[in-house]
């Protein structure tokens, strides 16, 4: 065999096995357990009765902003950039009158850089655990470490929520990262997320994202958009209907493209703050 056959099969191989020559970063690391699912499902079904009209919360709640650098302390985001990233939250949480406001910014000791933790999640539960502060969004900006391949990630909520955090990235701060970590905060699943869910809608209630007034999504890479924000997939459902996925929510995986929440899923998050947060967030 020629150097040039075998140059061509591992070309032709590599190909095939989509290896490609640079590290993707993912939207989002947010991993809603079937648990949660559950759960959720139950909460939003028990109150759909009351989903028609919004509910204005008027709350402003506190914002504690903790910075994770590298190791060399190489870049920490200036206090505009932090600004400029939590100033995204209010405007997109305003139909349901909810209010953000940075009460603390602190920098996370370097015993918590790298070290022992390869698995990014893991880091930051650990970080949270002692730098958290009670009845605030504890919002964390991180160094764009090697062990980081997604724009940031969230905690769902639970009981108790004290080490719930939301966290971004350096890299994704002037995306509207934040504002979708702060809809998996706020309860709200990716719009693709439990799959299955029928082009027409007609199982909204149990599949996808469990949200009706969000188009079926069958497309968790977000690969399928051009630079113009046009879908061009050409998925099809168990009926063989062609997906309009909700490019512009913010929920999805369409980068640049996403930019809004929609009215059920302002719903949800207003029942999920007085299920979870109303006696706990200040
Ligand atoms: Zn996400």
């Amino acid at each position: 065999m020629t150097k040039k056959v075998k140059a061509a099969i591992i070309i032709i191989f590599l190909i095939l096995s989509g290896v490609k020559g640079y590290t993707q970063v993912k939207e989002c690391g947010t991993v809603a357990t079937p648990e949660y699912i559950e759960n959720y499902k139950k909460l939003l079904q028990s109150k759909s009765g009351t989903f028609t009209s919004l509910e204005c919360i008027s709350r402003t709640l506190s914002v504690a902003v903790h910075i994770i650098p590298d190791s060399a302390n190489s870049y920490i985001p200036d206090a505009m950039t932090i600004a400029a990233c939590v100033a995204k939250l209010p405007p997109a949480f305003s139909p349901i009158c909810l209010d953000f406001q940075v009460c603390s910014i602190d920098t996370v000791h370097s015993d918590f850089y790298l070290d022992d933790f390869l698995d990014k999640f893991l880091l930051v539960e650990n970080i949270a655990l002692h730098y958290n502060k009670a009845h605030t969004i504890n919002v964390y900006f991180i160094a764009d470490l090697p062990i980081m391949d997604v724009g940031g990630f969230a905690t769902l909520p639970s009981t108790p929520t004290t080490e719930g955090f939301i966290c971004v990235r350096y890299s994704a701060m002037t995306a509207s990262t934040i504002v979708h970590e702060a809809g998996h905060y706020f309860g709200l699943l990716h719009t693709f997320e439990t799959g299955d869910e029928l082009a027409d809608e007609s199982n909204c209630t149990t599949a996808g994202d469990l949200i009706c007034d969000t188009n079926a999504d069958p497309d968790s890479t977000g690969d399928f958009v051009d630079s113009n924000c046009r879908y061009f997939g050409t998925f099809v459902d168990a009926n063989g209907d062609y997906y309009f996925p909700p490019i512009s929510n913010i929920m999805s995986y369409y980068g640049y493209c996403r930019c809004e929440f929609s009215h059920l899923q302002y719903a949800a998050m207003a029942v999920v703050y007085h299920y979870f947060y109303q006696n706990q967030l200040w």
